[in-house]
């Protein structure tokens, strides 16, 4: 791990260490609800249905060191496939910066308050059920991009 350098989030992805790639996170927890993909088109849809090992009320891991070891699908975000992961939110610090694009001026990182992403209505604290309650997916579809159509969230 190398230390973070100042502003490192205004560099390339490519250019960042692993402590910086980590950093870049805002924690909205979007990444570890699970979506309903249909094999006949290929379309992907939301739901407000999250990972078994995701804290509801936090929208953070409970074992983030282990979790691949209790969900080996968890995704793990990396250069290589931030271009490929189309479900992403427009908010996500990843996305942006792979599309050229600054992160949201709520994101902790320019404000130090990791509380940002509650407030702007990004994050999933609060809004999701865990998967261990929640019953068939396809009656949890929701639609999270109502609010990334709001600049003020986005941007
Ligand atoms: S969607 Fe992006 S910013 Fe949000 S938790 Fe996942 S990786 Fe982090």
């Amino acid at each position: 791990m190398g230390a973070l350098r100042d502003r490192f989030w205004e560099r390339p992805l490519a250019d960042l260490n692993a402590e910086e790639w980590e950093a870049l996170c805002d924690g909205c927890g979007r990444c570890c609800l699970h979506k309903v993909e249909y094999e006949d088109t290929g379309e992907i849809e939301h739901t407000n249905v999250a990972c078994r090992l995701l804290d509801t009320q936090t929208a953070r891991c409970t074992d983030y060191r282990h979790r691949k070891a209790f969900v080996p699908d968890c995704l793990r975000l990396t250069l290589k496939i931030v271009d490929d992961v189309s479900w992403l939110p427009s908010t996500c610090a990843y996305r942006r910066r792979a599309d050229g694009l600054p992160l949201p001026r709520w994101h902790h990182l320019l404000t130090g308050d990791r509380e940002g992403v509650v407030r702007a209505g990004i994050s999933v604290v609060g809004r999701v059920v865990s998967e261990d309650m929640a019953g068939p997916l396809e009656h949890h579809v929701v639609d999270w991009d109502e609010d990334e159509h709001d600049d003020e969230a986005a941007a």
